[in-house]
């Protein structure tokens, strides 16, 4: 339900904006990449009237792209060797490889950053000490990131900026679980020289104690055969009052009424009651 509430909210926003809804799978970490997960995800939109233009995405198509962006940011990086141990308890990494020019080989990659980055979100407002409340301007603070894995990937920051502009991506709706990556990836963006997306953090749906639903805590995969009530569940979590009608009704019905400023401006929503 969380992951259809977020498709929701971009799928509008495209086509309430006159735009495509793109659709890519995240399948840089095969070892964990689940085969049944892709036909699942998009059958699963597609009972529920989300229909996405062009071909599905996949960013293991984009590897020659990460190589290439990693080329451009290299007189910027540098090969760090500390482990998951090393640096655990600290929230930013403090600078030990900086200055030891390491190889790269079998080393993960990090890029100097500092400084902080700010944004201005649709939908959430800032909630940076010293901010007004009514602002929807955030900021990170940035430390030395990973851009390659050991393992010779690209970094899910990397790749998603990556993936976004050799798709032509201008406007990201995503979950807010996700803001505090932003000021990274548009670090990321900036060093590329690559133009700024606009960005809508919606609010994820969280149960009464407060914890994120997702299959990392056994939610329930979301029923196909109640797709209508889900999508007006998804709608009335936006803000929305949609009629009790079929769902491409429906979904016509929240084009047209379409206004972003609607989304409650909060990281989470509470109290849903999973249908199943
Ligand atoms: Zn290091």
């Amino acid at each position: 339900m969380g992951s259809l509430l977020t498709a929701v909210a971009s799928w509008l926003d495209a086509r309430a904006g006159n735009g495509r809804w793109l659709l890519r799978i995240d399948d840089l970490d095969t070892p964990r990449v689940d085969p049944d997960a892709e036909s699942e995800i998009l059958a699963t939109l597609t009972a529920h009237g989300l229909y996405w233009d062009g071909p599905v995405a996949r960013q293991s198509d984009h590897v020659a792209h990460y190589h290439a962006a990693l080329a451009k940011l290299a007189e910027r990086c540098f090969a760090c060797r500390c482990t998951r141990r090393e640096l655990r308890g600290t929230d930013r990494y403090p600078g030990t490889c900086r200055t030891l020019s390491l190889p790269w080989e079998g080393n993960a990659i990090r890029i100097r950053s500092e400084g902080r980055v700010e944004f201005v979100d649709r939908v959430q407002r800032a909630c940076s000490p010293g901010e007004s409340t009514a602002s929807h301007r955030h900021w990170g603070a940035l430390d030395d990131f990973v851009v390659q894995r050991r393992d010779g990937f690209a970094s899910y920051h990397l790749a998603v900026v990556v993936d976004d502009q050799a798709m032509g991506v201008d406007h990201v709706v995503r979950g807010a679980d996700l803001i505090d990556d932003t000021p990274r990836q548009l670090f990321l963006i900036d060093a590329l020289g690559d133009a700024r997306p606009s960005y809508a953090h919606v609010p994820v749906i969280v149960e009464d104690s407060g914890v994120k639903l997702s299959k990392h805590n056994q939610a329930t995969a979301i029923n196909r055969r109640f797709a209508r009530r889900n999508v007006g569940a998804a709608l009335t979590l936006l803000g929305f009052d949609p009629p009790d009608e079929n769902i491409a009704t429906i979904l016509e019905w929240a084009i047209d009424h379409w206004d972003i400023a609607r989304i409650p401006p909060s990281p989470v929503v509470q109290g849903f009651t999973a249908i199943s």
